[in-house]
Formats: C-alpha cells, sequence, structure tokens
C-alpha cells in the first residue's frame, strides 16, 4: 500500500498547522505532473543545455586573516587555509600554511572574517522545493499578518497577464495574526478576474478565489469528494476553501501548466543556488524519488555528470516505493562525491502540528493520538530488512509512540545482525523522554531535530497541542550531547527555510517567534559550538560523508563558507545577523554576496 493511500482520507479534516513534506500526498500529486520532465532530465544529454561545465579549481591559494574554525576533533581555530586542486592542503599558521603551500600560491585577505566548513543540509527535499519555487511565498517571513497575504494576492494581479493563475504557499495562520482562513469573498475584492489558489502551509488546505471556482466548475450542486470537502456559504456555495486532497486536486487540476517544472536543470541549479546563499554546499534529500522513482535519482546523477552541481547531494530512497527500487536494484552508496545514495527513508507517522504525530498519551482537549503511517510490527519488518540489506535506515517519527516503535525496529535490525556503523537515524525526533534517549545512545542511533518547531511553533506546541511538560520535551538536543549522542538540524524545506545560520540560532537559543523574550526549556540550549559542530562534522557523519566533507582538515574538498563576523566572537542573542559573504565547493566560489 502506498503512502498516499493509508494518508490521504484520514488527514483530510485534521486540524493541521504545518505538515512535514513526507507526509504531505497533495505534494505526490504534484510532482507526480513532472514526470515527463524529469524523465528527460534522467538523461545526460538534458543537461547539455547548460553549455560547458565551469573549469575545477586548480592550483594553490591560501586564504587569511579571518578566523578559521577548522571544525577539526579539538575544534581548532586558526589564522590560514590554503587549497590546492580543489582539497584542503593545509590549515595553521600563516608561516606553517606558506611553508606547505609553496611561495607562488595567491594571498587572499579575508580579515574580520570567519571561515567554517560548508554547512550541511541534513534533510530537505530537493524536487519539492523545485516545484514549489514557482509559487509566490506568502508566508509568516514574508507577510506577518493575513492582510499582508491578500496584499501580495493584489500586487500579483496586477503584475499577472490575463487570465494566468496566481499560485500561492505558505499561508500559516498560527503563525500569520488575522483571519484563520481566505475565502473567495476576500479573494475576489484583490483578484476578481485572475484565478487565485493559495497553499496552506501543511499542503492539507487550499483557498481559492470565484473565477478558480468557475474555471473548475464547483457550484452549490457539486457534491464533495469523498474524503474532503469544499466549505460552503449558507446557500451551499462553495466558499473558496478547499479541504483535503481531492478537493484541492479539483481545483488545481485546471492549472497543471502552472504547477509543473518545465525545465529540470534550471530548477535544480536554482535549488542548489538557494543552498549556496545560506552557507550550504551539501544537501541531503530524505526521500528521493517518492513519486518519481528511477527518473529522480537518474536526474539527480547526470547533473551531478553534468559538472554544474554547486552543492553536493545525498539522499535517502523513499520507501514508499521500495518494489521500485527492488526492481532497480540501487545500492547503498552508489554515485560519486558530488551524488550519492545513503539512505533508506521510512515515515513511520505524521506531524504533531497537524495531530497525527502518534503519541503515547492523547493531544491536548481530545483523545486522538495520532496516526501510525506504517504498524509497529511492519517496521520491524521493513527497518530490519534494509538494514540487513546494508542500508542506513533513516525514519521519520515526530510523536513519542512513534520513536518507541521505531526504536523497537532498530533494536530488531541489531538482534538480526546489522551493524552499528549503518548510524540509523531518527528524523524530526520531536518528543523525546529519558528512556528514549538512553535507547538511542545504546543502539548508537542519531536524531536529527527540526529545530524550527521550537522557534516557529513552540508557542503553540505548549498551549494548543501538548502542555507545557511535554512540549519541554521537543527538540532535546542538549540532552542527547550530554548522552554522548551525534545529532543534527534540519529545515525540512519546504517546511522551514534552508537557513543553517537560524538553524543555529534557534538551537542556541531557543527563542520563541511570537512570543517576545519567551525560551522553551532553557536547558536543552545548547553551545554555539555545540551547534557548529552539528551543521558540519556531525551532518557529515550522518550521511556517511565525514571522509570527505564536515571539517576543514588536509585532504577534504575545500567546501567552506566565509561569514562576516565569527560566531564564536559575538553575543549568542545576535546570531541571526551573522550574514553569509562566500560560499566555496571543492576551491570555487559559488556564491557571492553583493556588496550593499
Ligand atoms: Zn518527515
Ligand atoms: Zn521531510
Amino acid at each position: 500500500m502506498t503512502l498516499t493511500t493509508l494518508a490521504a482520507p484520514v488527514r483530510a479534516f485534521a486540524p493541521d498547522r504545518f505538515g512535514c513534506s513526507c507526509c504531505a500526498p497533495v505534494l505526490q500529486d504534484l510532482t507526480l505532473l513532472s514526470v515527463t520532465q524529469v524523465a528527460a532530465a534522467a538523461r545526460p544529454e538534458a543537461w547539455k543545455k547548460l553549455g560547458p561545465a565551469p573549469a575545477a579549481q586548480s592550483g594553490t591559494f591560501i586564504l587569511t586573516g579571518a578566523s578559521v574554525l577548522t571544525v577539526d576533533a579539538d575544534f581548532s581555530t586558526v589564522e590560514a587555509l590554503a587549497v590546492r586542486d580543489g582539497r584542503v592542503l593545509a590549515v595553521g599558521s600563516l608561516d606553517d600554511v606558506r611553508a606547505e603551500a609553496g611561495e607562488d600560491a595567491e594571498v587572499i585577505e579575508a580579515a574580520g572574517r570567519a571561515i567554517l566548513p560548508g554547512f550541511i543540509e541534513p534533510h530537505m527535499h530537493f524536487f519539492t522545493i523545485a516545484v514549489m519555487s514557482r509559487w509566490a511565498n506568502v508566508g509568516a517571513i514574508a507577510c506577518p499578518d493575513a492582510d499582508a497575504v491578500i496584499d501580495r494576492i493584489s500586487d500579483l494581479a496586477a503584475e499577472a497577464g490575463p487570465d494566468r493563475w496566481i499560485v500561492a504557499r505558505q499561508f500559516d495562520p498560527s503563525l500569520q495574526a488575522g483571519a484563520d482562513q481566505i475565502t473567495r469573498h476576500t479573494l475576489d475584492q484583490v483578484a476578481p478576474r485572475h484565478p487565485v489558489f493559495i497553499f496552506k502551509a501543511s499542503l492539507h488546505i487550499g483557498y481559492c478565489n470565484s473565477r478558480a471556482l468557475e474555471i473548475a466548475g464547483l457550484t452549490a450542486e457539486t457534491p464533495d469528494p469523498p474524503g474532503s470537502a469544499f466549505v460552503r456559504d449558507e446557500d451551499g456555495r462553495p466558499n473558496g476553501v478547499l479541504k483535503g486532497q481531492p478537493a484541492i486536486m479539483a481545483v488545481l487540476a485546471h492549472t497543471l501548466s502552472s504547477l509543473a517544472i518545465d525545465d529540470v536543470p534550471e530548477a535544480c541549479l536554482q535549488v542548489c543556488a538557494k543552498a549556496n546563499q545560506v552557507g550550504v554546499t551539501t544537501v541531503c534529500d530524505q526521500g528521493a524519488g517518492l513519486s518519481l522513482g528511477r527518473a529522480e535519482v537518474g536526474a539527480f546523477h547526470s547533473f551531478a555528470a553534468s559538472g554544474h552541481m554547486t552543492a553536493r547531494l545525498r539522499y535517502s530512497l523513499s520507501g514508499a516505493m521500495a518494489d521500485r527500487w527492488d526492481e532497480m536494484d540501487v545500492k547503498p552508496g552508489q554515485g560519486d562525491e558530488m551524488a550519492r545514495a545513503t539512505g533508506w527513508k521510512i515515515v513511520s507517522d505524521g506531524s504533531n502540528q497537524g495531530r497525527s504525530g502518534l503519541q503515547r498519551e492523547p493531544y491536548l482537549g481530545g483523545d486522538d493520538r495520532g496516526l501510525a503511517y506504517v504498524a509497529a510490527d511492519d517496521l520491524k519488518v521493513q527497518v530490519t530488512r534494509r538494514a540487513l540489506e546494508g542500508w542506513q535506515v533513516v525514519v521519520h517519527a515526530n510523536g513519542d509512540q512513534a520513536i518507541d516503535n521505531t526504536l523497537d525496529a532498530m533494536e530488531a535490525a541489531r538482534a538480526a545482525g546489522a551493524s552499528p556503523d549503518l548510524r540509523f537515524r531518527i528524523e524530526h525526533c520531536s518528543i523525546l523522554h529519558d528512556d528514549q534517549i538512553r535507547r538511542i545512545a545504546a543502539l548508537g542511533a542519531s536524531p536529527s531535530f527540526l529545530i524550527g518547531h521550537v522557534h516557529y511553533w513552540g508557542k503553540a506546541f505548549r498551549d494548543e497541542i501538548f502542555g507545557p511538560l511535554k512540549a519541554d520535551l521537543l527538540g532535546r538536543a542538549a540532552s542527547c550531547g550530554k548522552a554522548g549522542i551525534r545529532w543534527t538540524l534540519h529545515s525540512d524545506e519546504p517546511v522551514t527555510d534552508m537557513d543553517p545560520l537560524r538553524l543555529m540560532d534557534n538551537a542556541v537559543n531557543r527563542s520563541l517567534w511570537k512570543e517576545p523574550g519567551g525560551v522553551l526549556n532553557p536547558a536543552e540550549r545548547v553551545s554555539v559550538e555545540q551547534a557548529i559542530v552539528s551543521l558540519t562534522r556531525d551532518a557529515a557523519w550522518q550521511c556517511h560523508s565525514e571522509h570527505e566533507i564536515g571539517s576543514l582538515e588536509p585532504g577534504k574538498f575545500a567546501d567552506f563558507v566565509v561569514l562576516d563576523r565569527s560566531p564564536l566572537e559575538i553575543d549568542p542573542a545576535d546570531l541571526r545577523r551573522l550574514k553569509v559573504l562566500e560560499t566555496w565547493v571543492a576551491g570555487r566560489c559559488v556564491y557571492r554576496r553583493e556588496a550593499t
């Protein structure tokens, strides 16, 4: 059974705020629209249109004058970094590095700046970002309240050609003040002629105007599709609020051309450029091939072979389409230093914000305990089978019961002979009790935290979803560190934006977006140094790439980021003010911030 058939009807009426794209079925339908283009991009010829690849870096240069945070085992800070032919040649004092690099090496001054290993984003969704980048972002960062969302739609309608669809995403009433839904009545005032569709951030609810309803042929007489609803006015006419995947697709089916990726190579370049802008040099796609299978993985490797990839890619295969991977005989570790298969992804439950994360106890104000997407016994079978095939098993588990089930499954796999060096991963790992931390440590497993849960939704978790005691168990990075567990931080983009400096701020300060001065469980705050290790060295270890990336040590790739100041020398409250000035991959500058 596929994830779509399991998840769709159950999620339709969930009072969700924000889901994980691992478990939003509508996305799979939308990505399917791009299947032909992505299949074409699996062929190497498709990338020729990008022209000749930039030459690999050759020769030797030295960067000096900056604080070079090597993030080696001792967390050494040095004054100079020498690069030769795309790899780190030496780090240390300027004299020592010069002696190694030779008198002819070019010396680049970077006074006052900080150089860190390139950041690694351990959990994002590559093609989902590529698809969604075509839609206008009306989320909380761009639009602080619902009125600003409507203003933005008004602007888009003013700019759009006749009959062009306006598709937007990321409206989130739990983060944006004002109306908690958007009806056609509001949208019609600013966009009477253009069809408009807005996704709620969770992707489980949509909002459209009268023109879109008209094009879709939806009237008072149209029955609700099974498992979903057209919310209606008193006279029975749809009011533009669409609940659930079938209702959403009833409208979106009329604008397929504005939803699909039309130029896959260009879209892939843009995803890498987006990563580079925030200092990311390696991204890890957690759920490759969710809809497109062979084509998606083929496109990754053709992209890598084209020489145009500016961020390394590691990926976990989506276990939702296990049969197709088995047909293809994909092997763990296949690929090269630019693109490589590293994991096997299983989604075990839903999202806590959507009250579909699987809990030991009911959610606040109800008796619902969420949903197992994979039954506990089946999870044991899947985890054990894939681990014995040599896969690093990567399990999405948000609720505490889902984490119990995941640990049971991982222990069963170990008992059956799976190696601890597979480094089992628990994704999001949101609610974590002390007994579970002990089990993770004993297994040698490793959590990756969606730390934006704490910052963006921490207040809602505390006040509406879990209550204060359980909300304190969110994102327990400090406790995991004390237990000797290696952990990382991720954005899960498109759930939150890739931005390692923001992740660092969230983990170090645990401040609450919607409560000035508020902090969620200060005991779980980590040091700046710990946060940096999690974004570099430990993230490299987590994706089985520590032999080539994750620290600035001789022989590793010269993947690094230049910040305007050292994060170690500022007040932690100012972390969010740090700026990425440059991003380098294999000794080549792939992003430079424009002077302002
Ligand atoms: Zn997930
Ligand atoms: Zn995800």
